[in-house]
């Protein structure tokens, strides 16, 4: 999705940024909102990206809820892995996704790069 996808998706998935704020625009590096007074607002994008809550947002409307992913290969998790590691536990779909971003951000990845991915 595209970084404009992502904010939609949480907004649809109840995120809200601020009281009755719109979205005007949003790319890899910025979101910009219409506040509450009719003042164009932009905020740096990674302060989304670093928000759980915005996560959860978007794994309501992506199907994420109640689904998890094994926390050594990242498969989706069904009560075991195939990958046979299974005591490091299983995480929540947001969590994975979450922790999948940091990585990227790590390793240099853009973060348009990152979300075409999900
Ligand atoms: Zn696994």
């Amino acid at each position: 999705m595209t970084p404009k996808q992502f904010i939609e998706k949480a907004l649809e998935g109840g995120y809200e940024e601020g009281k009755n704020w719109k979205l005007i625009s949003a790319n890899g590096y910025w979101v910009t909102w219409l506040n509450g007074n009719d003042d164009e607002t932009t905020i740096d994008f990674k302060c989304y990206l670093l928000d759980a809550k915005i996560w959860q947002a978007v794994g309501k409307v992506e199907g994420w809820e109640g689904k998890e992913n094994c926390n050594n290969c990242g498969d989706p998790w069904e009560e075991a892995c195939w990958c046979d590691r299974n005591d490091l536990h299983a995480v929540p779909r947001y969590k994975h996704h979450m922790h999948r971003m940091i990585d990227a951000l790590c390793e240099g990845k853009s973060i348009e790069k990152f979300l075409e991915t999900l």
